[in-house]
Order: structure tokens, then sequence, then C-alpha cells
């Protein structure tokens, strides 16, 4: 059976007007820019004046260990938004604004897919609203008045060894990972060694998604280190005195991006830092002007919920003191057989005894939700075309003998009307399951404490064995007064563990830190535990070669 792309869907809808879609949030026409019929930029003054101090309820969307192909997060938030709208439910989606890296690399767009999209598409995943390039302005603004600040004659005694600083791009270009810059005469700055990231690995887009207000995002950009001097102590943006202007390069695009899910639902989409070191959730603003115009919202974690669910809950609700009312944890067949030893060219096949064998990965996950961070939660299988009915049965039949909430989920075939179960399941949960939040660690345990809190409790490891790097790095961030900052973890996605082959649910290991720093900025000590490329390459084939306009400016190839 051929199935329509997501582009070819995305095309056919017959978007609304994006003031009717305001509307129904009792938005009015005076509080939204316009960027065309079918985007708008909301003020986030609007949240200041008209705070109803109505708290919606948050539900997190989360996955277990993933397949390279990721497991359908963004289009299960989406489904099931639509699904809340149909049961009559004010609800808006909050969701990360995609990359230009990955939609032309191998990932695509990131709008959701198949009938549970966002619209339009195309311009989401292209541009969208400028705002990553706006995040790169002021990235770069930082970046040109550190070098300016050298060039001058580096009143502030930055060592040039210890710069921390790099250029970004929104766009996959290994080209630019390291550079030699400030080539030639005098005249034309000092030479070092640079390098660029992707805008999405910036500190900047980190301090935007967590900032809670303009006055908040300055504040923090000016916090970001930038560099050492020669006594070690850091150099910030705020002693360049670049903040206020980065923060005013970011005044426009601090307001949430309003569009519409293919069925109608209002959709926030706004801010998207990378989920490895950065926390990989929307911006807080989103979430919190969603929270004040709907009753209910449905936002997503990047990664699995060892990443990007522990993050958006320590991190994110921790600093912006949100209690989220539920937790769905999507799971596909496919990435069940993947953590059940299935190899990547076999997953369209039937495979129970792979399936089976994956499933205490999926449990691992359910049991941190609900026993460690004590949020009820449900399992949504993501059902692909290529799932068998006896496999999605053995997934629904496991779950129900051990008494975890379970429903199929078929939006992606179906839109709204396929996430009814699941739906009617999330508002079953938040009526009548037990809410007792707690985060997985305290704020004033030390740094080594706090990443042993993660490694045990969440990843289900023996210890954490810190390399001597890391150790110095420990010592000197507490010394600097940075301990009392919660955990960023930069991780694989693929395992529980540090180690991306040990699929499943692996016991009797230990987490590597190798390496420490402090995102000052965005507030949260980053612990890597591997090499994390923050500027990724394109593939031997990019997406981008399939990506092309006709002369009626229709865009097809994007996925
Ligand atoms: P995530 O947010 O977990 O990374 P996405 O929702 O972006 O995942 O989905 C990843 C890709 O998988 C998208 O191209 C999407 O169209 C596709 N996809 C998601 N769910 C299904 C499904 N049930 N059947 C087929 N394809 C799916
Ligand atoms: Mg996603």
């Amino acid at each position: 059976m051929a199935f329509k792309s997501d582009i070819e869907i995305a095309q056919e809808a017959k978007p609304k007007d994006i003031r009717d879609i305001a509307k129904k949030l009792n938005i009015k026409e005076d509080d939204i820019d316009l960027y065309g019929k079918y985007k708008a930029k909301v003020d986030y003054n609007l949240l200041k004046r008209n705070n109803t101090n109505k708290k919606a309820k948050v539900i997190l969307t989360t996955a277990i260990n993933p397949t390279p192909a990721g497991e359908g997060k963004t289009t299960t938030t989406i489904g099931v938004a639509d699904a809340l709208s149909k049961l009559g439910k004010n609800t808006l989606v909050a969701l990360r604004e995609p990359s230009l890296g990955p939609v032309f690399g191998i990932k695509g767009g990131a709008a959701g897919g198949g009938y549970s999209q966002v619209i339009p598409m195309e311009d989401i995943n292209l541009h969208f609203t400028g705002d990553l390039h706006a995040i790169g302005a002021a990235n770069n603004l930082l970046a040109a008045m550190l070098d300016n600040h050298i060039h001058q004659g580096n009143e502030l005694n930055i060592d040039l060894r210890s710069i921390t600083w790099r250029r970004c791009v929104d766009m996959n270009d290994r080209q630019l990972r390291n550079i030699v810059d400030g080539l030639g005469s005098r005249v034309d700055g000092v030479t070092r060694e640079d390098g660029f990231d992707i805008t999405v690995a910036s500190e900047v887009m980190a301090a935007f998604c967590l900032a809670n207000d303009i006055a908040d995002l300055k504040e923090r950009l000016g916090k970001i280190i930038v560099a050492y001097n020669y006594e070690g102590q850091p150099v910030t943006a705020s002693n360049l005195k670049a903040n206020g202007a980065m923060a005013a390069l970011l005044k426009d695009a601090l307001k949430p991006n309003l569009v519409q899910t293919l069925e109608g639902t209002p959709a926030f989409i706004h801010g998207g830092p990378f989920a490895n070191i950065a926390h990989g959730c929307n911006s807080v603003i989103a979430t919190k002007m969603a929270m004040n115009f709907a009753d209910y919202v449905v936002t997503e974690g990047g990664f699995g919920a060892d990443l990007g669910a522990e993050k958006f809950l320590d991190i994110k609700c921790r600093m912006a003191d949100i209690q989220p009312s539920a937790v769905i944890i999507v799971a596909t067949v496919r990435a069940l057989k993947y953590n059940g030893g299935a190899s990547k060219t076999e997953l369209n096949n039937e495979n129970l005894e792979a399936l089976e064998a994956g499933l205490p990965n999926l449990l691992k996950h359910v049991e941190n939700i609900t026993q460690v961070f004590k949020l009820p939660a449900v399992v949504a299988i993501n059902e692909f075309p290529t799932d068998t009915e006896a496999e999605v049965d053995l997934v629904k039949k496991k779950c129900q003998e051990l008494g975890v909430n379970v429903a199929v989920s078929k939006v992606w075939a179906n839109g709204g009307e396929g996430g009814i179960e699941l739906a009617e399941e999330v508002l079953r949960l938040i009526d009548e399951e037990e809410n007792n939040f707690q985060f997985c660690y305290e704020n004033e345990l030390g740094i080594e404490d706090k990443i042993n809190a993660i490694a045990t409790k969440i990843y289900g490891a023996d210890g954490v064995i810190f390399t001597s790097q890391a150790k110095k790095e420990l010592d000197k961030l507490e010394s600097l007064g940075f301990g009392n900052m919660p955990i960023c973890m930069a991780k694989t996605q693929y395992s529980l563990t540090d180690d991306a082959t040990k699929l499943g649910r692996p016991s009797g290991f230990k987490i590597t830190v190798r390496q420490l720093n402090v995102s000052a900025g965005a507030g949260f000590i980053v612990a890597l535990t591997g090499n994390i490329m923050k500027m990724p390459g394109l593939p031997k084939v990019p997406a981008a070669e399939k990506i092309d306009i006709n002369e009626d400016g229709v865009i097809s190839g994007l996925f």
C-alpha cells in the first residue's frame, strides 16, 4: 500500500486563518503579530497583562530508547492534542522549532507526521519566523565583541587558550567545525583556533528557552561565560557589555509562534535547544503562555525518557515551577524489537521474540516516571503500518499483565480520531491517578551526588566514574559557586548506559563522566559522558538533494 508523504498530506490541508486560531484562545487580533495568513507571534507581555493564573494541565510526551529513525513523539504529541480537541477540551500543543541542519541532513522535518502534523509544515521546517537566525545573530554578536575586545587591548586579561565561546550557524556544516580565524595583518584581528556549532547547540538557545521574560533573558545572557582570564576567573557576556544588545536582537524571537495542527488545534512552536548538551524542549515562555490560554497543554521532551523527560522534569519544571499532570511514553514495536536485539534492517519483519526481549527497556522508563518522578504515565503504542496485529497485542497484553497503563495510538494514520483511546486514558490518569511529583534529586546536593542520583535512579547504573579531568572540573565549578545548579546530562540517546550499543535494560554498569562544564546563562551544569557533536555534518546523500520548489512556489521533497 502506498502512503502519502507528510508534505503531500500537509499541502492538501485547508488551514484556518491564524486570527481565528488566536480567537479560539481568546487572544485578540491586536495582541498578535501576523507573519502572513497562517503564522503569528504572540507578545509575551500579554501574559503579564492577561495572566489569569490559570494553570492548564501539562501533559509530557516522551519515549523509550529510540531507533535512529525517531519513535513518533512529535507525531503523538500533535495527535493526542487533536484527540483532546475532539473531546471538547481547550487544548494547545507546545513544540520545539526545527533546525535546518537535520531538515537537510538525515532526519528531515520535525513537524509531526502522517495525519498528525503542524502546518504550514514547509515554513515551520524552513526558517519559519526567523527565530533561529536571530539566536545565531545574538551568539555571533557576542563572538565578535569578544574578539574585538582582545584586538582592542584585552583589558579583561582574557586567556586566549581558555576561550569557550564559539560561533554558530543553523546548518550541518562540518567544514566549519574547527577553523582558524583572525588571519591576515595586525588590523585583521588576533589569529586563533575557533569553530562553529549548529545554532541549536548555542547556549543562547538554552538561555532563551529557559527565560521567563526579556529581563530574565538579558540577565541569563549576561551570565554566559565566554572565556577565563589569566587568574582563572570567568569572563562573561556582561563583562563584555554584550547582553543588552544580544537581548535587543532577540526581542521578536522571544515571542512564541502560533500555528495550527492539520485539524485546527492551536500550537506554539518556539525555541529548540539540543537534547544532549542542553535540555531539549520548547521555551518556558511558550509553555507558560499555553498554560494560560488553554486547559490542556501537550508538549514533548527530546530523545528518550532517560534524557528528555528527566531534563524536562528536573531542569525546566524546576526552573519554571511547572507541575506536570501526566506523561505519555511512546513506544513503537520497531524500537522494542531494536532494543530486543533485532537488527536495524529487520525491524519491518514480525519478530515476537525480539519484541518481548525489548520490553524491559519500556518498563524501566515507565518505572522511572511513576516511581522516581511519581507521575501518572501511560504507554502509547505508536502503530506503524509494518506492525502486525500479534505484535501490537503482545505489547498491550504484557503491559496489562504488569498493571502498566497502555493505549494504542493511530494518530499517524488517522489524526485526532486515532488518538481518542489515548486521550481518554490521559484524562483518566489526570482525574484518577495519584500525582506526587518530585524531582530525581534536590538541587542543594553536590554535583557528584546529583549525577549519581540520575545515573543510579534513572539509568539503573551501579555508580559513576569521574575521569581525572572531570574531577578537576568538578572542583573548579564548585569553587566558582556553580555547585547548586541542576545537571544536564549529555549521553547517547540509544541506551540507558553511556554506550550506544547496550540496548534493552542493562544492569551492572557504571557511567563515565569525562567532562563537566557550566552553562551559566542557561543555569545548568553539563556532564559529558562521551564526545558530543555540536556541529553535525551532512550524510553522503543529504535530504537536501530531494528538496525542490516549482514555479508556483510549491515545495516538494520535505518529508
Ligand atoms: P520523534 O519526535 O520521536 O523524533 P517524529 O514524530 O518526528 O518522532 O517521527 C519521526 C518520523 O517517523 C516522522 O517522519 C514520522 O512521519 C514518522 N512516523 C511517526 N509515527 C509513525 C507511524 N505510526 N507510522 C509511520 N511513520 C511514523
Ligand atoms: Mg520530535
